[in-house]
């Protein structure tokens, strides 16, 4: 049995774990960071050149199925993956860890996309820690603020005029969270609804200090594709062979 996992996640990784050696995994990652956490079994790097080279790849390696466990805003793959997988007569899952749920306290500001998260800064304060990934920067590169940007890799233009680059990832800690609001002053949060424990205490640490949380919605999971919501379950899924959600 082949599995192919699109991956790119915590949840991708620990998904190959759960399966790796008794089922063959071949796991993908689009190749954005420099120097990727690398998962247990095969790995392949880089895009497949759209739906049909999706298909097409799935066809020639004798992959049985394919789990998307890409990170919840990684939209386009997973429309890919539902059309290649449809196109290749293959089952498909979606790994998809849960939203995270506002708590009592909590500012949140939901929005739906990027370029809004950036209009909903308007009034929130003048430091604004940014979250979102380095691939999205562009969507606040004329706001006035002052952003705190953290990300894997350095991001490139456009970006605001006044960013502070902060190179680090996950897990991050409450107390270091804590510190860094404080140490930079942060009046406002924006983050993507990623969920997942990794890079939660940041939410936790802005609910303590009163700072309001601007944050962006997910996009939806392609119509009619199951999904499960752990690795574990996903990897029962390839157990009852593809059965099931
Ligand atoms: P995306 O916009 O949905 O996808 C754009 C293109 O990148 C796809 O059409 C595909 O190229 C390629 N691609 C994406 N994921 C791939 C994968 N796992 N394996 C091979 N090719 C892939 O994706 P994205 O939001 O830029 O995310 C890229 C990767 O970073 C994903 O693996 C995702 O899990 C990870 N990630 C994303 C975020 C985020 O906020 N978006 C956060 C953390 C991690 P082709 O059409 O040529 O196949």
């Amino acid at each position: 049995m082949h599995v192919l996992i699109l991956g790119g996640t915590t949840e991708a990784r620990a998904l190959a774990a759960a399966l790796h050696p008794g089922v063959r995994v071949t796991s993908s990652l689009a190749g954005r960071v420099a120097e990727p956490r690398l998962p247990v079994g095969e790995v392949r790097i880089g895009g497949f050149g759209g739906v049909a080279g999706l298909a097409a790849w799935v066809r020639e390696h004798h992959v049985d199925a394919v789990i998307d466990a890409t990170h919840p805003f990684a939209e386009t793959m997973s429309f890919n993956a539902a059309r290649a997988a449809a196109t290749a007569h293959v089952p498909l899952l979606a790994l998809r860890r849960p939203g995270w749920v506002p708590e009592a306290g909590d500012q949140w500001r939901p929005v739906g996309s990027l370029d809004e998260a950036a209009r909903a800064l308007t009034g929130l304060g003048d430091r604004v820690f940014l979250t979102t990934g380095r691939m999205g920067l562009a969507a606040f590169a004329d706001c006035p603020q002052w952003f705190l940007v953290r990300s894997v890799d350095a991001p490139d233009a456009p970006m605001p005029a006044r960013t502070e680059v902060l190179l680090d990832r996950g897990p991050f800690t409450l107390d270091g969270e804590r510190d860094l609001l404080r140490r930079h002053r942060i009046d406002v949060l924006v983050t993507k609804d990623s969920g997942g424990a990794a890079t939660s205490p940041k939410l936790h640490a802005a609910r303590e200090a009163g700072i309001p949380v601007v944050v962006v919605r997910r996009p939806p999971i392609p119509e009619g594709v199951r999904t499960a919501a752990s690795p574990e379950a996903a990897a029962a899924w390839v157990r009852r062979g593809f059965v099931g959600s």
